[in-house]
């Protein structure tokens, strides 16, 4: 995941100057839940709570769905020119720029993410996703079409209405993003409902959407838990459409919800990507991509690369690489600037982690580094990056999506057996592909069952390409002009010419 970072100053008091109290933003004024409630999010890497939050429930998400749609149907948004609402996001865009050492940090402290990956890579491409979606504002074109009557046909683009986006904790304002950034330049009113783990980003979001002049209502912002709040917003009648980024059971749960009303529903959920290395590869950037696939962001990624597939004869070359470099990533606290792997977003998420490692064992994977907390860090959700050999795909560690820093190693002989292996998921999210042979990369892109597949490369995004699922990773594509189709009806126009 490269991109240009933000400035990267010390953030030695960020801890102490983070905002104590947030509540919900609902059209365009900050509120207290209607039940009163709030919960603590809690910084992963001291265990202590950062912040109290206004917790939202089905009463908030009401008035939040209310809200927008007023904001949609009654308000200036939809009627203003593309041009007029992509230099609103662009403004927003500046403002996340001017705030984004600050937002990192709280970013960092909510999420457990080392400052080097969120001045690097969260604030640097959810910045570029508003500007780049700020471009498509005023690009959202219809078609003429010839039809076989004596008419002029042509569709016009339209927004859905109120978009519902729900985004889990371990990319969250990158995520929202994703989701924001085009149902806003097509138009649409959010609700955004960022996860209980990770609330803070979102609302900094909604505030600098408020300063860049964004119109009351057009972003919302209510965090609350995904079985009361999450679920009400799926199926509240309101709503026209639910973009969700999640687990696949939460994708379910949402689908079901939606279905009450006949929801348009778009679904990124989980994965368990094949990484695979053939034996032509450059072993050493096959390695640094290895490492850098399942390690990133402590394996709380959708596309992490927890299957490594290694050709037979060079696995214990490769295996010994990938080792050396997951034994030398630092640990530690998410605000200093050398820490390359941060904790686990929460105490459940960790203990999840563990509890892989020891049914891995169990099933007779053969543990080659890692596999439990670090000894040097007496506090803090720390896994140390862990590398399992001798895994057969049959095994829960090979099957399940753990979503931390474990790598399941299995060896593989001929070329259709992996294809065979590396498909044999419910998943179909992403994949790597490591060879210098340039027929066997394109054979291989076209045979893997996955939306994203990476040649050489490992976790590269811009806000130009797709990104999806295949199988029960979900369906819908973010980004680029697949984005545009997503966020937008196609209207017929039949003019009778007589
Ligand atoms: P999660 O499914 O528990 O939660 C995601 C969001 O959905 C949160 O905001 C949560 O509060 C909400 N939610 C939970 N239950 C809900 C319900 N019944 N109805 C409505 N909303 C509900 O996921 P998570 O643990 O936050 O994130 C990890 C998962 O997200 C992993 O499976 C990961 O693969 C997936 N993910 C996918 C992508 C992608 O683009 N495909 C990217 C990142 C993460």
């Amino acid at each position: 995941m490269s991109s240009t970072p933000v400035s990267s100053a010390a953030p030695s008091s960020a801890r102490a100057r983070l905002r104590k109290s947030w509540k919900l933003l609902i059209g365009g004024e900050w509120r207290d839940a209607a039940s009163g409630r709030t919960f603590a999010t809690i910084d992963p890497a001291t265990e202590e709570p950062l912040a109290e939050v206004a917790e939202a429930a089905e009463p908030d998400v009401d008035v939040a769905v209310r809200a927008a749609r007023k904001a949609f149907e009654e308000g200036p948004w939809r009627r203003m020119s593309g041009a007029e609402r992509g230099a609103l996001l662009w403004r927003l865009a500046d403002l996340l720029q001017q705030n984004a050492q600050e937002i990192a940090e709280i970013e960092s402290l909510d999420a457990g993410k080392p400052i080097s990956d969120t001045t690097r890579v969260d604030l640097p491409l959810a910045i570029a996703t508003y500007r780049y979606f700020a471009g498509w504002a005023d690009k959202i074109e219809g078609e003429t079409i010839p039809s076989r009557f004596h008419t002029f046909n042509y569709t016009i683009r339209e927004p859905l209405g109120v978009v519902a986006c729900i985004v889990p904790w371990n990319y969250p304002l990158l995520l929202a993003s994703y989701k924001v950034a085009p149902a806003l330049a097509c138009g649409n009113a959010v609700v955004l409902k960022p996860a209980t783990q990770t609330p803070l980003s979102a609302l900094r979001l909604g505030e600098l959407a408020l300063e860049a002049g964004l119109p009351p209502g057009v972003l919302n912002v209510i965090p609350g838990p995904g079985r009361t709040c999450g679920e009400a917003l799926a199926g509240h009648g309101g709503v026209d459409k639910v973009a969700l980024t999640g687990s696949t059971a939460t994708g379910s749960r949402v689908m079901a919800a939606a279905a009450r009303n006949c929801t348009k529903v778009q679904l990124e959920l989980g994965g368990k990507s094949p990484n695979v290395v053939f034996a032509d590869a450059d072993l050493d950037e096959a390695a640094k991509g290895a490492t850098f696939g399942i390690f990133t962001n402590k394996g709380e990624i959708c596309t992490a690369g927890s299957r490594l597939f290694v050709e037979s004869k060079i696995h214990d070359e490769l295996l010994a690489k990938v080792v050396e470099r997951a034994e030398k990533l630092k640990q530690g606290d998410t605000l200093d600037p050398k820490t390359r792997l941060g904790p686990q977003v929460s105490r459940e998420q960790r203990d999840t982690v563990l509890r892989y490692i020891e049914i891995g064992k169990k099933e007779g994977a053969r543990l080659v580094t890692g596999g439990g907390p670090p000894e040097d860090l007496k506090r803090g959700y720390f896994v140390r990056p862990t590398v399992f050999a001798g895994v057969s795909n049959e095994m829960t560690i090979a099957r399940e999506e753990i979503f931390g820093p474990v790598l399941s190693v299995i060896r593989f002989d001929d070329f259709d057996e992996l294809i065979r292996k590396a498909n044999e998921t419910i998943y179909g999210l992403a994949a790597g592909v490591w060879t210098r042979d340039i027929r066997k990369a394109h054979r291989a892109a076209r045979l893997l069952e996955a939306g994203t597949v990476w040649v050489n490369t490992y976790n590269l995004y811009d806000p130009s390409t797709p990104f999806g699922g295949f199988k029960r990773s979900g369906f819908g594509r973010e980004l680029g002009s697949a984005a545009i189709d997503e966020y937008t009806h196609r209207k017929s126009v039949w003019i009778d010419l007589g």
